[in-house]
């Protein structure tokens, strides 16, 4: 969108110490979220960690003798994820999203594998470690959407209270959790009922100013 100087724009601009404005959507208004104008008197680059996008995925191989466990929900099944924790993949690629639209790493930096803390630690520890560090950087999470490819057992009379249970992990409301299911339709290592994966994107919100751009 094309800049102007000094002149107000009809979705609403603001002007930076350097005489640009900058038009914004309607969304970033300062109405919407009830901030001041002021607050947006500062350097762009100020603009530029309001929202923040991130995404993540993850995989596990399924095998006899673990617990299938999936937002923290264990579910009934003869396989279970292959992994160093209790190899919820579902709450595995949250962190990772998480984590990635705060660009402060992943998952395994955090917690990693070759560390005996984390040995059949609950991935519900790792999702609440992971929102006291974005919170630290300064950011809130406005939603989390997310699915899980499994191909059985069917995960649909398990979503709300895995719903429920993320939201109660990362300290926000069940509307602002999103799960999905999908099978594999019999192709590839989901479908051959090898594997359970799981992507995730997450919205982040900067709750106030970090020292760092
Ligand atoms: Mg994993």
């Amino acid at each position: 969108m094309k800049q102007r100087r000094g002149k107000k724009h009809s979705t609403g601009n603001f002007k930076t110490k350097s005489s640009v404005s900058y038009p914004l959507p309607i969304i970033l208004q300062p109405s919407a979220f009830k901030i001041h104008p002021s607050d947006f008197r500062l350097q762009p680059s100020l603009f530029y960690p309001f929202f923040r996008v991130g995404i993540g995925n993850d995989v596990h191989r399924l095998v006899r003798g673990r617990k299938l466990i999936l937002g923290g929900v264990r579910i009934p099944f003869e396989k279970g994820p292959l992994g160093h924790s209790d190899g919820d993949a579902l709450a595995h690629a949250i962190c990772d999203a998480l984590l990635g639209a705060a660009a402060l790493g992943d998952i395994g930096r955090h917690f990693p594998d070759t560390s005996r803390r984390w040995r059949n630690a609950s991935s519900l520890l790792f999702l609440r470690e992971v929102k006291k560090i974005i919170a630290k950087a300064g950011y809130g999470i406005v939603n989390v959407d997310a699915t899980v490819e499994l191909e059985r057992p069917k995960l649909r009379p398990f979503i709300s209270r895995i719903e429920r249970k993320l939201a109660v992990a990362l300290g926000i409301k069940p509307g602002q959790v999103s799960v999905k299911a999908k099978t594999g339709e019999g192709v590839d290592a989901v479908g051959l009922g090898l594997a359970v994966r799981s992507e995730a994107v997450v919205l982040l919100c900067m709750q106030q100013r970090s020292s760092e751009p």
